[in-house]
């Protein structure tokens, strides 16, 4: 897959889509990476470490397993995603990429640490995209020397299952740029929404609030966990409980995004719950690490409160 864009003003080259370089091989970044492989393009996985990038391109071998058991793919489907997708343990070798895509750890000084890593690697015309789920777009794009080639490209978890992107622009981000990016999400099989820059954008803004919420119901003994749940699908035909979700997004990036949305718009409603905070301390990050509102290392979840 090559996609061309129109040239950038001032730099008098034209650029075209087709190495992806991606920063982070978690749930998001092996989700990023798995779309981009199956839509054509070359991606380059980075991570920490060469164990954290193969745990990485192992969970999109998996997650094309499960999709080849419900016909929606086929083993030839999964053998060219996966010949596309290169570990990069050094960001030295992002330098082939055209548009490279931050998605590591929630947190404002590792993403900013990665940006200054990477600047003197890229090339000229590279695009620069953040994962980030509430963190100003304005501020990361400060450190990555190219404010005018860096945007927020916000896809949702899992990634291979939702349908929405969010764009944000920073007060800097060229219009060419995000054409470019709106294009390329497209031919991912995306829709995008887009918003400004404001702690957490859309969904998140909307959604973790309710998570929390739903963390003080559980904190004040309002219900337990399993009631809690059972309320929000049954009642309100959420297809998760909230718990539950909180447990599949990560519990350190539930925290993360609340304290962004309570420091950034300076309002006690966004106050995030002890309980959330003594969980993230204890180390109960959700499935990620098997134990977080349930316990997974058994057959089925049992809640730990
Ligand atoms: P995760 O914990 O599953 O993965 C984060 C990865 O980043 C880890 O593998 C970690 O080793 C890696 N990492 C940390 N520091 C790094 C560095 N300096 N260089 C390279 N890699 C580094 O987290 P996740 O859920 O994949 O979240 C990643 C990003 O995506 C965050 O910004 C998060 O807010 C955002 N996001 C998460 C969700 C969600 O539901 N979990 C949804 C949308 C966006």
């Amino acid at each position: 897959m090559c996609l061309r864009f129109d040239q950038l003003p001032g730099n008098g080259t034209s650029m075209n889509i087709a190495k992806v370089g991606i920063i982070g091989a978690g749930q998001m970044g092996s989700g990023i990476a798995q779309v981009c492989a199956a839509a054509g393009y070359q991606v380059l996985l980075n991570d920490t470490s060469s164990e954290r990038i193969q745990a990485g391109i192992d969970t999109i071998a998996k997650n094309f397993d499960r999709r080849i058991k419900s016909g929606k793919s086929s083993e030839a489907d999964k053998a060219a995603a996966l010949a596309k997708i290169s570990a990069a343990a050094d960001l030295a070798a992002f330098g082939v990429c055209d548009l490279v895509i931050e998605a590591a750890s929630e947190k404002e000084a590792v993403k900013k640490q990665i940006f200054e890593a990477l600047a003197p690697h890229v090339k000229p015309d590279c695009i620069i995209g953040t994962n980030t789920s509430s963190l100003s777009i304005t501020r990361l794009a400060a450190s990555s020397g190219r404010p005018e080639k860096f945007m927020g490209i916000h896809f949702m978890n899992p990634v291979p299952v939702m349908e929405l992107v969010e764009l944000i622009r920073g007060i800097a981000t060229n219009e060419v740029v995000f054409k470019a990016v709106n294009e390329f999400v497209g031919t991912l099989g995306k829709v995008t929404a887009v918003s400004e820059d404001f702690p957490a954008f859309i969904v998140n803004r909307i959604l973790l609030p309710m998570i929390n919420e739903s963390i003080y119901t559980l904190y004040e003994g309002v219900a337990g966990v399993e009631a809690i749940d059972k309320a929000m699908k049954l009642g309100a035909h959420h297809p998760m409980g909230p718990l539950e979700l909180a447990d599949f997004i990560g519990l350190d990036t539930c925290l993360s995004i609340m304290q962004v949305l309570h420091e950034g718009l300076s309002d006690s409603k966004y106050r995030p719950c002890p309980l959330l905070v003594k969980y993230v301390e204890a180390g109960w990050l959700g499935r990620k690490v098997k134990r977080g509102f349930y316990d997974y290392s058994g057959e089925k979840p049992v809640p730990t409160r």
